[in-house]
């Protein structure tokens, strides 16, 4: 079980600030994120499209948003959590809350930022009955290890540029390969797999194993086709998901949180960026920032009762230089 002070649900580009603004008063944050890259929306969505208004930065893209965030945040380390989801959320006798991920990491933290944006971005699933009972095996979302399938028959299913190059990376370990798109592709004509315009509409199955993938073809016939593995690569979607039954006040599938603090109904438990709503609000990354800074201020009166928590400048403080690791030199 990790101990935390601050536990953050999304490493969205709000996710990150939050850390900064926590480390700014000393309290440790680990973040969790479903994705297993950090930069929400910004990373997933738009990583090479230019955003340009970011305060004082005329232009970026969505991923140097996110290194530079990354490299802010640097000083304070927080823990960072790839790849799996924030499932459960309770509170402890003790006051604290026992978080728990879909990959069994627990934590016990005593204040917990919600920053989960649109959702938790889960790999979209082929809708066939029963089809699932065959994931982690021969069904996968998304592909990472090609020559795992050499010398298999692989269905890759999808139409994008992550499906087209999946479909590459496994003929070029020695995999027989059929590209399964509901459309016609001109982008995929490749001379290293085959492409199919058509619909899976079933599969067969023998002694617990996938054998053929029923395919209904774009015009008009209908196919069984032999197969050892099946790689679904339909992109992601957002799911609200579990942060839905943690028992906070909702409103329109939102966080509704109150202004001053950015605390939600449960005490210790905040939320920030687009998952929240308030009188006002605008789903804009500058937005989740101010939101961030007013949360971390009043976590950290949460957490030390008995201390005024003071407004420290980071160009004049000497604490502030140390927390960040910066050495300033006064001016003479
Ligand atoms: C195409 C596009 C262009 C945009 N352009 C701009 C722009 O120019 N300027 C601007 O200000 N805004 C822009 N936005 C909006 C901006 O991206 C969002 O306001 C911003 O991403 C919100 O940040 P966030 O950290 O709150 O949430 P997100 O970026 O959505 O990140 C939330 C993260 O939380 C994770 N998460 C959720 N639930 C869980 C869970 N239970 N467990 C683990 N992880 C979880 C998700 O996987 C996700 O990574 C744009 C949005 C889009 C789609």
């Amino acid at each position: 079980v990790i101990r935390t002070d601050a536990l953050i649900v999304g490493a969205g580009p709000v996710g990150l600030f939050q850390a900064f603004e926590l480390g700014l008063l000393e309290i440790n944050a680990h973040i969790v994120d479903s994705l297993p890259y950090p930069g929400g929306q910004c990373a997933e969505l738009y990583a090479d499209k230019p955003i340009y208004d970011i305060p004082a930065l005329p232009r970026c893209t969505g991923r140097e948003l996110v290194d530079r965030l990354l490299q802010q945040v640097a000083p304070f380390k927080p823990g960072l959590h790839l790849g799996q989801e924030v499932q459960q959320l309770r509170r402890e006798a003790d006051g604290r809350f026992a978080v728990a991920t879909s990959a069994g990491t627990q934590f016990l933290a005593r204040t917990v930022f919600i920053a989960g944006g649109v959702g938790s971005f889960q790999p979209r699933t082929l809708k066939l009955e029963g089809l699932d009972a065959f994931a982690g095996g021969q069904l996968r979302y998304g592909l990472d290890d090609a020559t795992h399938f050499a010398g298999q028959h692989v269905v890759v299913v999808g139409g994008d540029e992550g499906a087209i190059d999946s479909a590459l990376r496994l003929a070029r370990a020695g995999a027989q390969v059929l590209l399964l798109h509901r459309r016609d592709l001109p982008d995929a004509a490749s001379a290293a797999f085959r492409f199919i315009a058509g619909q899976a509409t079933g599969f067969a199955q023998h002694g617990g194993r996938l054998t053929h993938l029923h395919i209904a073809t774009a015009d008009g016939h209908t196919l069984h086709h032999a197969l050892d593995a099946l790689i679904v690569c339909l992109g992601l979607s957002p799911r609200l998901g579990p942060i839905t039954q943690w028992g906070l006040a909702l409103e329109r599938k939102q966080v509704v949180v109150d202004t001053t603090r950015f605390q939600t109904n449960e005490p210790g438990i905040f939320a920030v960026g687009d998952i929240v709503h308030y009188p006002g609000k605008r789903k804009l990354i500058v937005s989740g920032f101010h939101e961030a800074t007013l949360a971390a201020f009043a976590a950290a009166a949460l957490l030390r009762p008995d201390e005024p928590v003071l407004l420290q400048y980071t160009t004049t403080s000497p604490r502030l230089h140390e927390l960040l690791g910066v050495n300033i030199k006064p001016i003479a």
